[in-house]
C-alpha cells in the first residue's frame, strides 16, 4: 500500500517538475516576454520605421554587407560576438566607421538560461569594453545569443539599464528546405516583406559561409520595402520614435 501511494506521489512531483521545466523552457525563448525589465520586440509608432538588425558579427563576411548597406544609403545594427571582436578587431572597427550602430550578443555566445549572476556580468561588460574598443559612442543594446534568457541575464539587464532587443520579423526561422540559394533568396525577401509592419524589427542572420541567402536577401528587402514607404533606422532610432515610453 505504502509503496503504491510513494509511486503516485513521485509521480506527481516527476510531472509537476517536468511540466515547470516546460514552461520556463518555453518562457526562456519568448520573443515577446522575460521575468525582468521587460523587451522589445517591436515599436509602436505611426511612422513607416523599420529596423534592420544582423546577428553574430563581426566575421569576413562583414564587408559584404557593409558593402550592400554603403550602395543602398541604408543604417542597420550589428548584434557583435565579443570573442569575435577579439578575433577581427579591424571588421569591428570598419562596422563602426561605416556608421553602423553595433549592439552586444555576448562574449561567447552560449546560451542564458541557468547561468550565474557572474558569468552574466563577465560576458555582457567583457563585450562592451569590446565594443568600446572599436571606437563605438552610441547607446549599446543586448540581444540574447539563440533569443535565450531566464533570470539571472534579465535580471543583470534590468540592474544596468540595458534594453534586451528581440525581432518580430525572421524569416530564417521558416526557410524551406532543399531549396536553392536563389529560392532561398526569393522567399527570405517575400516573407519579410509581407511581414513586416511600422516599427519591426527584422533579424537576419547574413554572416557566415553558408549563409549567402541572407546575404542576398539584404538588397532586395531594402528596395522592396524602400518602395512601400518604409525609412530604414537603427535600434536606438526605432526606440526613440516609439509612441508608448
Ligand atoms: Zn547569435
Amino acid at each position: 500500500m505504502k509503496t503504491k501511494r510513494f509511486v503516485r506521489v513521485a509521480g506527481c512531483v516527476l510531472i509537476s517538475a517536468l511540466l515547470c521545466s516546460y514552461i520556463l523552457f518555453q518562457i526562456s525563448k519568448s520573443r515577446t516576454f522575460q521575468f525582468f525589465g521587460g523587451l522589445t520586440y517591436r515599436v509602436a509608432t505611426d511612422h513607416k520605421v523599420v529596423a534592420l538588425t544582423f546577428d553574430d558579427a563581426p566575421t569576413l563576411k562583414t564587408a559584404d554587407v557593409l558593402a550592400i548597406l554603403k550602395q543602398k544609403h541604408v543604417v542597420a545594427t550589428f548584434y557583435e560576438i565579443g570573442k569575435e571582436i577579439e578575433r577581427y578587431p579591424e571588421i569591428a572597427k570598419a562596422v563602426v566607421a561605416a556608421g553602423m550602430e553595433v549592439g552586444n550578443h555576448s562574449y561567447s555566445h552560449q546560451r542564458f538560461l541557468l547561468t550565474s549572476p557572474s558569468f552574466v556580468q563577465s560576458e555582457v561588460q567583457k563585450t562592451n569594453d569590446l565594443i568600446r574598443s572599436t571606437g563605438y559612442k552610441g547607446d549599446i543594446t543586448f540581444r540574447p545569443p539563440n533569443g535565450k534568457k531566464l533570470f539571472s541575464l534579465p535580471w543583470y539587464l534590468h540592474q544596468h539599464g540595458i534594453q534586451t532587443i528581440m525581432w518580430d520579423v525572421e524569416p530564417d526561422t521558416y526557410l524551406p528546405t532543399n531549396q536553392t540559394e536563389d529560392e532561398q533568396t526569393t522567399f527570405l525577401v517575400g516573407y519579410t516583406v509581407a511581414n513586416v509592419r511600422p516599427g519591426s524589427i527584422i533579424l537576419l542572420h547574413p554572416f557566415c559561409d553558408t549563409c549567402g541567402g541572407d546575404r542576398r536577401a539584404i538588397g532586395q528587402i531594402i528596395d522592396d520595402l524602400q518602395s512601400k514607404g518604409y525609412k530604414f533606422v537603427t535600434i536606438s532610432q526605432l526606440l526613440a520614435s516609439s509612441t508608448q515610453h
